[in-house]
């Protein structure tokens, strides 16, 4: 005992004495240890989802409407805000935004949906926007907290899914007024049509494809731009998906995310053959997956931690249903997989956020093994529960449905296969 501890501390005076020696050289300890910070934002999180969010959640998905009061309790306490994103944001390791996430889709993936689905039209502003337009439009997505609203992203169209060359929403400027017209039908858009703001990802330049694509903000109330078909869904029902359609809707020259300038300057260069910036475009899209990834391991979380304990409790043949191997061995299996998609995620946060390149779609591998594992838990969690859980007295069927869509948005995993086999190979593959 005595000698172990000698050797304890021989150790950390080592580790200590790297650790000096490392940050003395300007490079960054290494460590997986949370801070108190990121450790106070996850307990926060994860008390609104235990007590506000998870007690709600059956409700909202059998309504399949937006939880207007649970989004309303979630800008009260800050925490649907440009303020609490842009603190998870502020967090150099990249970790604090998978981690709120994780833990807000534990509480429930539906109402977390409609609670996190603002971010998208936020980040696109927020990514693509001047000083002037972020600080116009992105607390137009929030609202207050005694009057909230909703943003909405707006790529998808009937025929542009997987392949967004194919958007065939244009947006026409009108030099005479400085105005721009957008027509076009989106489809799929969560918080299409209920949203404050929508921003829009339409074609100046056909002939260009996916290189000919802006970003316009359409302020609240314009004519032009309404909700078509709600999407009646399998799972994520409290969270509004909708098409939206645009017909002859005239904006300000001023919606055009970026201005006029960087546009021309954009798509000249694109015209004389030059790369522009899709490579960059294309990095802003993988930094985002690691938190689509971090939603996918809080349904799968949850979905574990249920399994466990009901296993735990459940008896057959005179024993608890855990003291079967194979019971045992899924659970072992269930737990290993969720670890290993969160150090996937937890790495493209990093990266992301540290400016690394994503040499090997990084971003791609981390939301394609966590929707993946995902799926598979939840579908564990059901068959550990039995008829049970093939009920919606039992939450994990509500999970299972509400996992698959973390292989099919954002990238179907095919498609982040794609990327990520382009990205090894250096190869066109297709
Ligand atoms: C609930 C929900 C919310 C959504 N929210 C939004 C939103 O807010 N904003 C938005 O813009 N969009 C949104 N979407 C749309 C979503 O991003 C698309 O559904 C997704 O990108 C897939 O496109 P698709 O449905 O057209 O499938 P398709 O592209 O038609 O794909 C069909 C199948 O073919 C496969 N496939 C396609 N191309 C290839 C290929 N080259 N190689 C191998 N396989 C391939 C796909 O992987 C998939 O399995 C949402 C969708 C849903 C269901």
């Amino acid at each position: 005992m005595a000698d172990s501890s000698v050797a304890d501390v021989d150790a950390n005076a080592l580790l200590d004495e790297a650790n000096s020696t490392s940050e003395a050289q300007g490079e960054p300890r290494f460590t997986l240890e949370l801070n108190q910070d990121q450790r106070d934002i996850r307990e926060w999180v994860h008390g609104f989802a235990e007590g506000v969010v998870r007690p709600a959640a059956s409700e909202w998905d059998e309504r399949e409407e937006t939880p207007w009061p649970i989004i309303q309790e979630a800008a009260k306490i800050g925490l649907y805000s440009f303020e609490a994103v842009g603190q998870f944001w502020a967090d150099e390791t990249g970790l604090t935004l998978p981690i709120a996430n994780e833990e807000l889709f534990w509480g429930d993936a539906g109402i977390g949906m409609a609670i996190m689905g603002t971010t998208l039209a936020v980040a696109a502003i927020f990514g693509q926007g001047t000083p002037e337009q972020m600080g116009e439009w992105i607390p137009q997505c929030y609202g207050s907290p005694d009057d909230v609203k909703l943003g909405a992203f707006c790529a998808s169209e009937p025929d542009a899914g997987s392949d967004v060359s194919g958007i065939r929403t244009t947006a026409k400027y009108d030099e005479a007024k400085d105005e721009w017209v957008l027509n076009g039908q989106k489809a799929w858009a969560t918080n299409g049509g209920i949203a404050n703001i929508h921003v829009i990802i339409a074609s100046v330049d056909r002939e260009l494809g996916s290189r000919g694509h802006a970003a316009f903000v359409i302020p609240p109330g314009t004519p032009g731009c309404e909700q078509g078909a709600k999407v009646k869904k399998h799972g994520l029902r409290a969270s509004h998906t909708a098409d939206v359609h645009l017909d002859d809707c005239r904006v300000p020259g001023s919606c055009l995310l970026g201005g006029k300038e960087k546009l021309d300057e954009r798509l000249a260069r694109v015209r004389e053959g030059k790369k522009a910036k899709s490579q960059a475009a294309m990095q802003t899209f993988e930094a985002s997956r690691p938190t689509v990834g971090a939603q996918a391991l809080g349904i799968a979380r949850a979905a574990y931690e249920y399994a466990l304990d009901y296993a735990k409790e459940r008896e057959q043949f005179g024993k608890k249903i855990i003291e079967n191997q194979s019971i045992a061995f899924d659970l072992a299996n269930m737990k290993l997989e969720i670890d290993a998609a969160r150090l996937l995620v937890w790495r493209a946060a990093w990266m992301g956020r540290n400016g690394h390149k994503f040499e090997n779609a990084e971003g791609s591998m981390s939301k394609l093994k966590a929707g993946e594992v995902a799926v598979w838990v939840t579908e564990r969690a059901i068959q550990i529960l039995g008829g049970n859980g093939y009920t919606r007295e039992f939450p994990v069927e509500r999970m299972h449905r509400d996992s698959k869509i973390y292989t099919i948005f954002e990238g179907t995993s095919e498609i982040q296969q794609l990327v990520i086999s382009r990205a090894i190979s250096g190869l066109h593959i297709k």
